[in-house]
């Protein structure tokens, strides 16, 4: 894949976690307002709650690692090992674009 594909390919996803972002704002949203009126189920509505964090939690590290790449791609640093500075294998660039260790400095 060529540089230009991954960073295509990674601003997509960019763009899709960003939508789902909203769109757990906007339930993160409901449940808050809800709260006042049903204090019977608060159980239930903290963990719906606790359920969306989390995935929000998840989406945001995604985010923040799309970010990163896209801005290794800009510098010219991109397949190359932060902590190494030896290429990235391809492989692991194919299962994970977001990637920034090389096999050896992961494990
Ligand atoms: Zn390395």
């Amino acid at each position: 894949m060529s540089l230009e594909e991954v960073k295509e390919k990674l601003i997509k996803e960019k763009e899709e976690l960003e939508l789902i972002l909203s769109e757990i704002d906007k339930e993160l949203n409901k449940v808050k307002e809800s709260d006042e009126f049903e204090a019977s189920d608060m159980a239930e509505k903290f963990e719906e709650k606790q359920d969306f964090y989390s995935k929000k939690e998840v989406i945001l590290k995604r985010l923040d690692d799309i970010q990163r790449a896209l801005k290794r791609i800009d510098e010219g640093t991109y397949g190359i090992c932060i902590k190494c500075n030896n290429k990235i294998e391809e492989v692991r660039l194919k299962i994970d674009p977001t990637t920034d260790l090389c096999r050896r400095c992961v494990s």
